[in-house]
């Protein structure tokens, strides 16, 4: 599983997580909601091992992500909300060395990145440069790239953000799959639809704190409310916004 214990992380003395405790188990899809700047991404590159907590510590299946960060970073898949690729490489030349890297070997590399490129409808482009890719096309490419290894752990930040409808209900169909086998799914998003149907569990990010946690049945009883929206507005005390709106709306009229 993978297990936060009391973390706590600062940036220049400014904290952007505290007092976070969470587990996440095998085969569970988790999902981390939040506004922004509440510290999502912060808590999904300290499960990667990309960042290092300022207190407190983080297991994934029993390795230390600071102790151990290379073992964590070879059983992890981790797609940034920003993905830094490079750039005067092809596609295909890239997934060719994230998988030479991460040591798949070159058939099943073949096989595995052929089904991927015809799944989101790149095979026609793989001699791509990444440099002249959109938004959209950039975030398949790295999606493939952190499951090409088959990876124990996957850890999306936003990665459905800018996929199209088609690559995104077979991204989430796969995750579900995938999860089915005994691996560890955690994503952020901000699409509550995309949660409240995916997600086994979820916990509610609000200024570095977990605020709720449960699985969307439990929340949904627990706040009397019959959507994730709904659930997340009022956890995160935006409730009723008609104010903010109106106000809004008459100050353009002036
Ligand atoms: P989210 O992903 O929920 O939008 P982040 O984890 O990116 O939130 O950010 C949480 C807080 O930490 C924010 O206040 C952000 O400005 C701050 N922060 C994030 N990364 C850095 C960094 N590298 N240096 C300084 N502050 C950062
Ligand atoms: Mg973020």
């Amino acid at each position: 599983m993978i297990e936060l214990i009391n973390v706590t992380k600062a940036y220049s003395g400014k904290l952007a997580l505290s007092g976070i405790n969470l587990q996440v188990q095998p085969g569970q899809i988790y999902g981390i909601l939040g506004p922004n700047g509440s510290g999502k991404t912060t808590m999904l590159k300290l499960i990667s091992s990309i960042i290092k907590p300022t207190s407190g510590s983080i297991m994934v299946l029993g390795h230390d992500t600071v102790t151990e960060n290379n073992v964590v970073k070879s059983i992890t898949g981790y797609v940034p909300e920003t993905p830094a690729l490079y750039e005067s490489m092809s596609i295909w030349e890239y997934l060719r060395f994230i998988a030479s890297v991460r040591r798949v070997p070159s058939g099943q590399y073949e096989k595995r990145a052929t089904e991927f490129l015809k799944a989101f409808e790149l095979d026609e482009t793989s001699s791509d440069y990444i440099g002249n890719l959109s938004f959209g096309t950039r975030q398949k490419v790295a999606i493939i790239a952190a499951l090409i290894h088959d990876p124990q752990v996957i850890v999306l930040d936003e990665a459905m953000n800018g996929l199209d409808p088609r690559s995104s209900k077979i991204l989430k169909d796969l995750l579900a799959r995938i999860a089915e086998r005994g691996k560890i799914i955690i994503f952020s998003t901000h699409i509550m639809e995309v949660a409240q149907r995916l997600c086994t569990r979820l916990s509610i990010l609000y200024a570095g704190k977990i605020v709720d946690s449960g699985t969307f049945e439990e929340l949904e009883k627990k706040h009397s409310e019959g959507n994730l929206e709904d659930i997340f507005l009022k956890v995160t005390g935006s409730e009723d916004l008609d104010p903010t709106v109106n106000s809004l709306a008459e100050s353009m009229r002036e």
